[in-house]
């Protein structure tokens, strides 16, 4: 498997509490990041500006995400692109931090302490997984209801045309799912 775009190597940072190191990465994203309305798409640069600080229980990332999302609006549907500015601080801690990792039992105990742990976010050797704190920045950064203006009239306007526009296109739509299908097939003669 590929390894992950988000994964970032932490081997410039010593391991000391107190120093740090900044990057500046573009990422260009593999999959949509976002939601169904609104995502920044495949092939889509996201900018993270980090910065990384060796703390005692392991390494603490800081870090601004720009992006553009593009998306529909929502009450008339018109393309819109929304730009995404947000920051993110997150802690990874060292492996040795968290003691028997490698060496899990299946005893209820074990799990118990598992589920704890799946809150915090944990280092792989050097790496870091960047990529729920990016996908949550990216996220929390979008609308629910994304609109192409604030005050945007929507449909409304223009409704008796709209109307008409989807009761013919309802009319030509056959009810057989296999017939709509051809509907968009390209017919030459
Ligand atoms: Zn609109």
């Amino acid at each position: 498997m590929a390894r992950s775009i988000y994964i970032f190597n932490t081997h410039d940072l010593p391991h000391r509490a107190g120093e740090m190191r900044e990057y500046q990465l573009d990422l260009k994203i593999p999959e949509p990041v976002g939601v169904d309305l609104l995502s920044v798409k495949p092939g889509e640069v996201i900018e993270v500006d980090l910065r990384l600080q060796s703390v005692d229980e392991g390494v603490l990332a800081t870090a601004r995400v720009m992006a553009t999302a593009t998306g529909e609006c929502t009450r008339c549907l018109k393309p819109i692109t929304w730009p995404i500015d947000e920051n993110f601080t997150e802690l990874y801690y060292y492996e040795l931090a968290t003691g028997k990792r490698g060496s899990k039992s299946k005893s209820g105990k074990e799990e118990e302490i598992d589920l704890e742990e799946d809150d915090l976010r944990f280092m792989v050797g050097d790496d870091i997984d960047l990529e729920p704190a990016i996908r949550d920045a990216v996220i929390l950064n979008l609308a629910v209801n994304p609109l192409c203006t604030e005050d945007c009239p929507g449909l409304e306007e223009k409704q008796g045309q709209s109307w008409a526009y989807l009761s013919a296109e309802q009319e030509q739509t056959p009810a057989d799912q296999r017939w709509a299908a051809l509907k968009d097939f390209p017919l030459k003669n």
